[in-house]
């Protein structure tokens, strides 16, 4: 008898090889100990949330037997919650929005399932660009669409031919993930530009919206002075998600957002879509604390120097022992090219053996490389070395 329907049973087998290396390294950590294994395989962001986080839940526990203090609200969030985002985001993109213009959500996962719920259409496909986070396929196949992989440069940025070459009546958005897990590339404004060109004419052609969806809950965390330039100024059509899950380390208590253009008219219609996707996806709204913490902590961040240093450290690890790798510009993960060329193998051969802990390519439709994700602590970093320079010669 059938527990569960054909479509879970079939994600459940292809499982994800996040998982699946978590569970391989907590059968390894029972065996050696903790101390033993190197684990880069999880983006769990660990640096600690910034102060104004603890003084914010002092207050909130001081008002938590007040009636109705943690009471259903509107289905997008507090409006005084949205109003203070608005303000902050209309300074960070440079365009004037209000508290209309932005849904506060259950991460930008929650976000990402309320976009793909509120604007496809049953066999209506999705553009992303490979590698990509592994999750995207699962939210636009909750929602009837299908993700549809475009690969990238071989520097991992959007291939404008590609793009083009794979779009067709059907497409109904691309997204983008830029400072990108897993390679850590950061997109400049000529490659938002170019972008937002070709959606442009695509949309005209076609006669509906191309969506430009832009997942960037990494957008705080850049090195050497990179930095992300705004999306919603560029393109009308442009969904921004994000999250407080990274720049205050918060990601288990699910507060993110959605913010739409002012330059998109007619806006209303789509706001008042996603906020109905909010609630009938069963989000009904986001959490009070979350929004709390939001807005008390708006523009402060977690220290970024840490995640600079572990940066520092894990490059000169990887350069030191012979791999071959572009210097992540943003996010706190490393995409090295897997010795031999085969990733599963390299990841699951010597890399195990030395008791290091990555995620194959593959497990982000990129191949021939693996996800190393240095939220570590910086001396796991140094002390793999020795592994990662035994694993090269293993390969
Ligand atoms: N998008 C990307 C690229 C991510 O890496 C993650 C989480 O790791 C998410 C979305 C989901 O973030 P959240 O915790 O805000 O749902």
């Amino acid at each position: 008898m059938n527990l569960i329907s054909t479509r879970v049973a079939e994600q459940l087998q292809g499982g994800s090889w996040i998982r699946r290396m978590f569970e391989a390294g907590a059968a390894l950590k029972k065996q050696y100990g903790e101390d033993a294994v190197c684990d880069f395989s999880l983006g769990n962001p660990d640096v600690p949330a910034p102060a104004v986080v603890g003084e914010c839940l002092r207050k909130i526990a001081d008002c938590a037997t007040e009636p109705l203090a943690f009471g259903y609200m509107p289905n997008a969030g507090f409006p005084w919650a949205r109003e203070q985002l608005a303000a902050h985001l209309s300074k960070e993109q440079g365009l004037p929005l209000t508290g209309n213009d932005v849904l506060l959500t259950c991460g930008a996962a929650g976000g990402l399932n309320v976009i793909f719920r509120t604007v496809l259409e049953m066999g209506d496909e999705v553009l992303a660009i490979a590698p990509y986070f592994v999750e995207y396929g699962a939210y636009v196949g909750n929602h009837g669409g299908t993700l549809k992989t475009v690969p990238s440069t071989p520097d991992f940025l959007p291939d404008l031919t590609a793009l083009e070459a794979a779009m067709n009546k059907r497409t109904r958005a691309l997204i983008i993930n830029s400072p990108n897990n897993p390679t850590g590339q950061v997109y400049g404004e000529a490659e938002l530009r170019a972008l937002a060109d070709l959606l442009t004419r695509k949309s005209q052609e076609f006669g509906r919206p191309i969506y430009l969806v832009s997942d960037e809950p990494y957008r705080f965390l850049t090195y050497d002075g990179a930095t992300v330039p705004a999306v919603l100024p560029l393109y009308p059509y442009t969904i921004l998600a994000s999250s407080f899950s990274k720049n205050l380390s918060l990601p288990g208590e699910r507060i993110g957002y959605l913010a739409l253009s002012s330059n998109l008219k007619g806006r209303e219609q789509l706001m008042a879509g996603l906020i109905l996707a909010n609630r009938v996806l069963g989000f009904v709204n986001p959490p009070v604390i979350g929004q709390q913490l939001m807005a008390a902590a708006l523009g402060a961040q977690v220290d970024a120097s840490v995640y600079a240093r572990r940066r520092e450290a894990i490059v000169n690890v990887l350069r030191d022992t012979g791999y071959e790798f572009l210097t992540p510009k943003g996010a706190f993960y490393i995409f090295p090219k897997a010795p031999g060329g085969d990733d599963v193998a390299f990841v699951n051969g010597p890399l195990l053996r030395e008791k290091i802990l990555a995620v194959p390519g593959s497990g982000f439709a990129g191949p021939g490389y693996f996800r190393i994700a240095f939220c570590i602590d910086e001396a796991v970093i140094h002390r793999s070395a020795e592994g990662f320079k035994r694993a090269l010669k293993g390969a």
